[in-house]
This record gives structure tokens, sequence and C-alpha cells, in this order.
């Protein structure tokens, strides 16, 4: 394992010829749009990246990339770590129309032309990993007031209840 960073672009269809698996680590700052996610944008992820053409010569990307990132709590709005995965089984197409003709196993990636920005084709994939609402498991243990997460088995509290407040004061004014 190396922690080098990875290259910005890439030859998919040479790296397939060689069998190049490319492992390294992706700064957060090299994904803008996976950033605006995120509650912190310093960090990296690691990427691991298998290129083969399989039996039938289609040229594949296969691997992972992930690790973890802090997002917004959504139930008590703190950072809330999250461990994520993307998981990549793609092969490349160099048109749509070619892309339609691949097999239903994998993710068809149209590249045109010989180049792919290896962070943008990362990132795209790592944004779909995202929990669409993250939360803490227990969001007491984050928060500093003690509060417990509100559930749906917490009993009533014993505030008054705002209807009859309302109704009270209804009837001093009308007095
Ligand atoms: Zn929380």
């Amino acid at each position: 394992m190396s922690n080098a960073p990875l290259p910005k672009k890439i030859d998919p269809r040479k790296l397939a010829e060689r069998g190049v698996r490319i492992e390294g680590e992706i700064q957060l700052g090299a994904l803008p749009n996976l950033v605006t996610m995120l509650a912190d944008k310093e960090g990296s992820l690691t990427v691991d990246l298998q290129f083969e053409n399989d039996e039938q010569r289609i040229r594949t990307i296969k691997g992972t990339a992930g690790g973890k990132v802090s997002m917004t709590c959504q139930r008590c709005l703190e950072p809330v770590e999250i461990e994520i995965e993307a998981k990549f089984n793609l092969a490349v197409a160099p048109t749509e129309e070619h892309a339609k003709s691949l097999p239903r196993y994998y993710d068809p990636l149209i590249v045109e032309g010989d180049e792919l920005e290896l962070p943008g084709m990362v990132e795209e994939e790592l944004i779909l990993s995202l929990p669409i609402v993250p939360y803490h498991d227990d969001c007491s243990v984050q928060t500093s007031f003690g509060d417990e997460a509100p559930t749906d088995s917490e009993p009533v509290s014993e505030k008054p209840n705002p209807f009859s407040v309302l109704a009270s004061l209804k009837a001093d004014k009308q007095k």
C-alpha cells in the first residue's frame, strides 16, 4: 500500500491493457462537489482501483474508494463521522451507443477520447455512496447538554399543553 497521490488524468484503455492497479490517497480538496456535502473539508480518502480487460476484452475498472468523512447530523446538527465506501464495477465505452451493448452486470462509463479525469470519476461514485440523511446512532453522546435524542417511545413531557395555555390566556382576556 502506498499513500502516493493519485494521478489526475489516466488512460483507462492503456491501464486495462497492462492490468494496472492504482492505489492511493485523494485529498477531499480535489473533490469539490463532494466537499459541498461535508461538514469538514480537510482530510483524504483512499482509492484502490484495478484496471483490466475481461474475457470479452471489455475494459473494466473495479475496486473501491472510501474512508471517513464528517457530515452534519440531521437530528442534532452537530458533525457526525460517517464511514463511506464507493464500489466500482465499471466498463469503459467510447460512446453512449457502445455502452448499451455492454453486459448489464457492469456500470457503463463513457470515456470519449483517451483520457479520463480520475478524481471526477471517483467523486461521482463517492457522492452516490453518501447517506441521504446522516445522523448519529446516539445523538446524546455527542451533545454537551446531555439531552437524549428524541424517540417515538419517549414519554410525553410534563410541560403544559400549549393549547390549554392558550385557552386559559383567552379565558383571562374575556374576564
Ligand atoms: Zn446527532
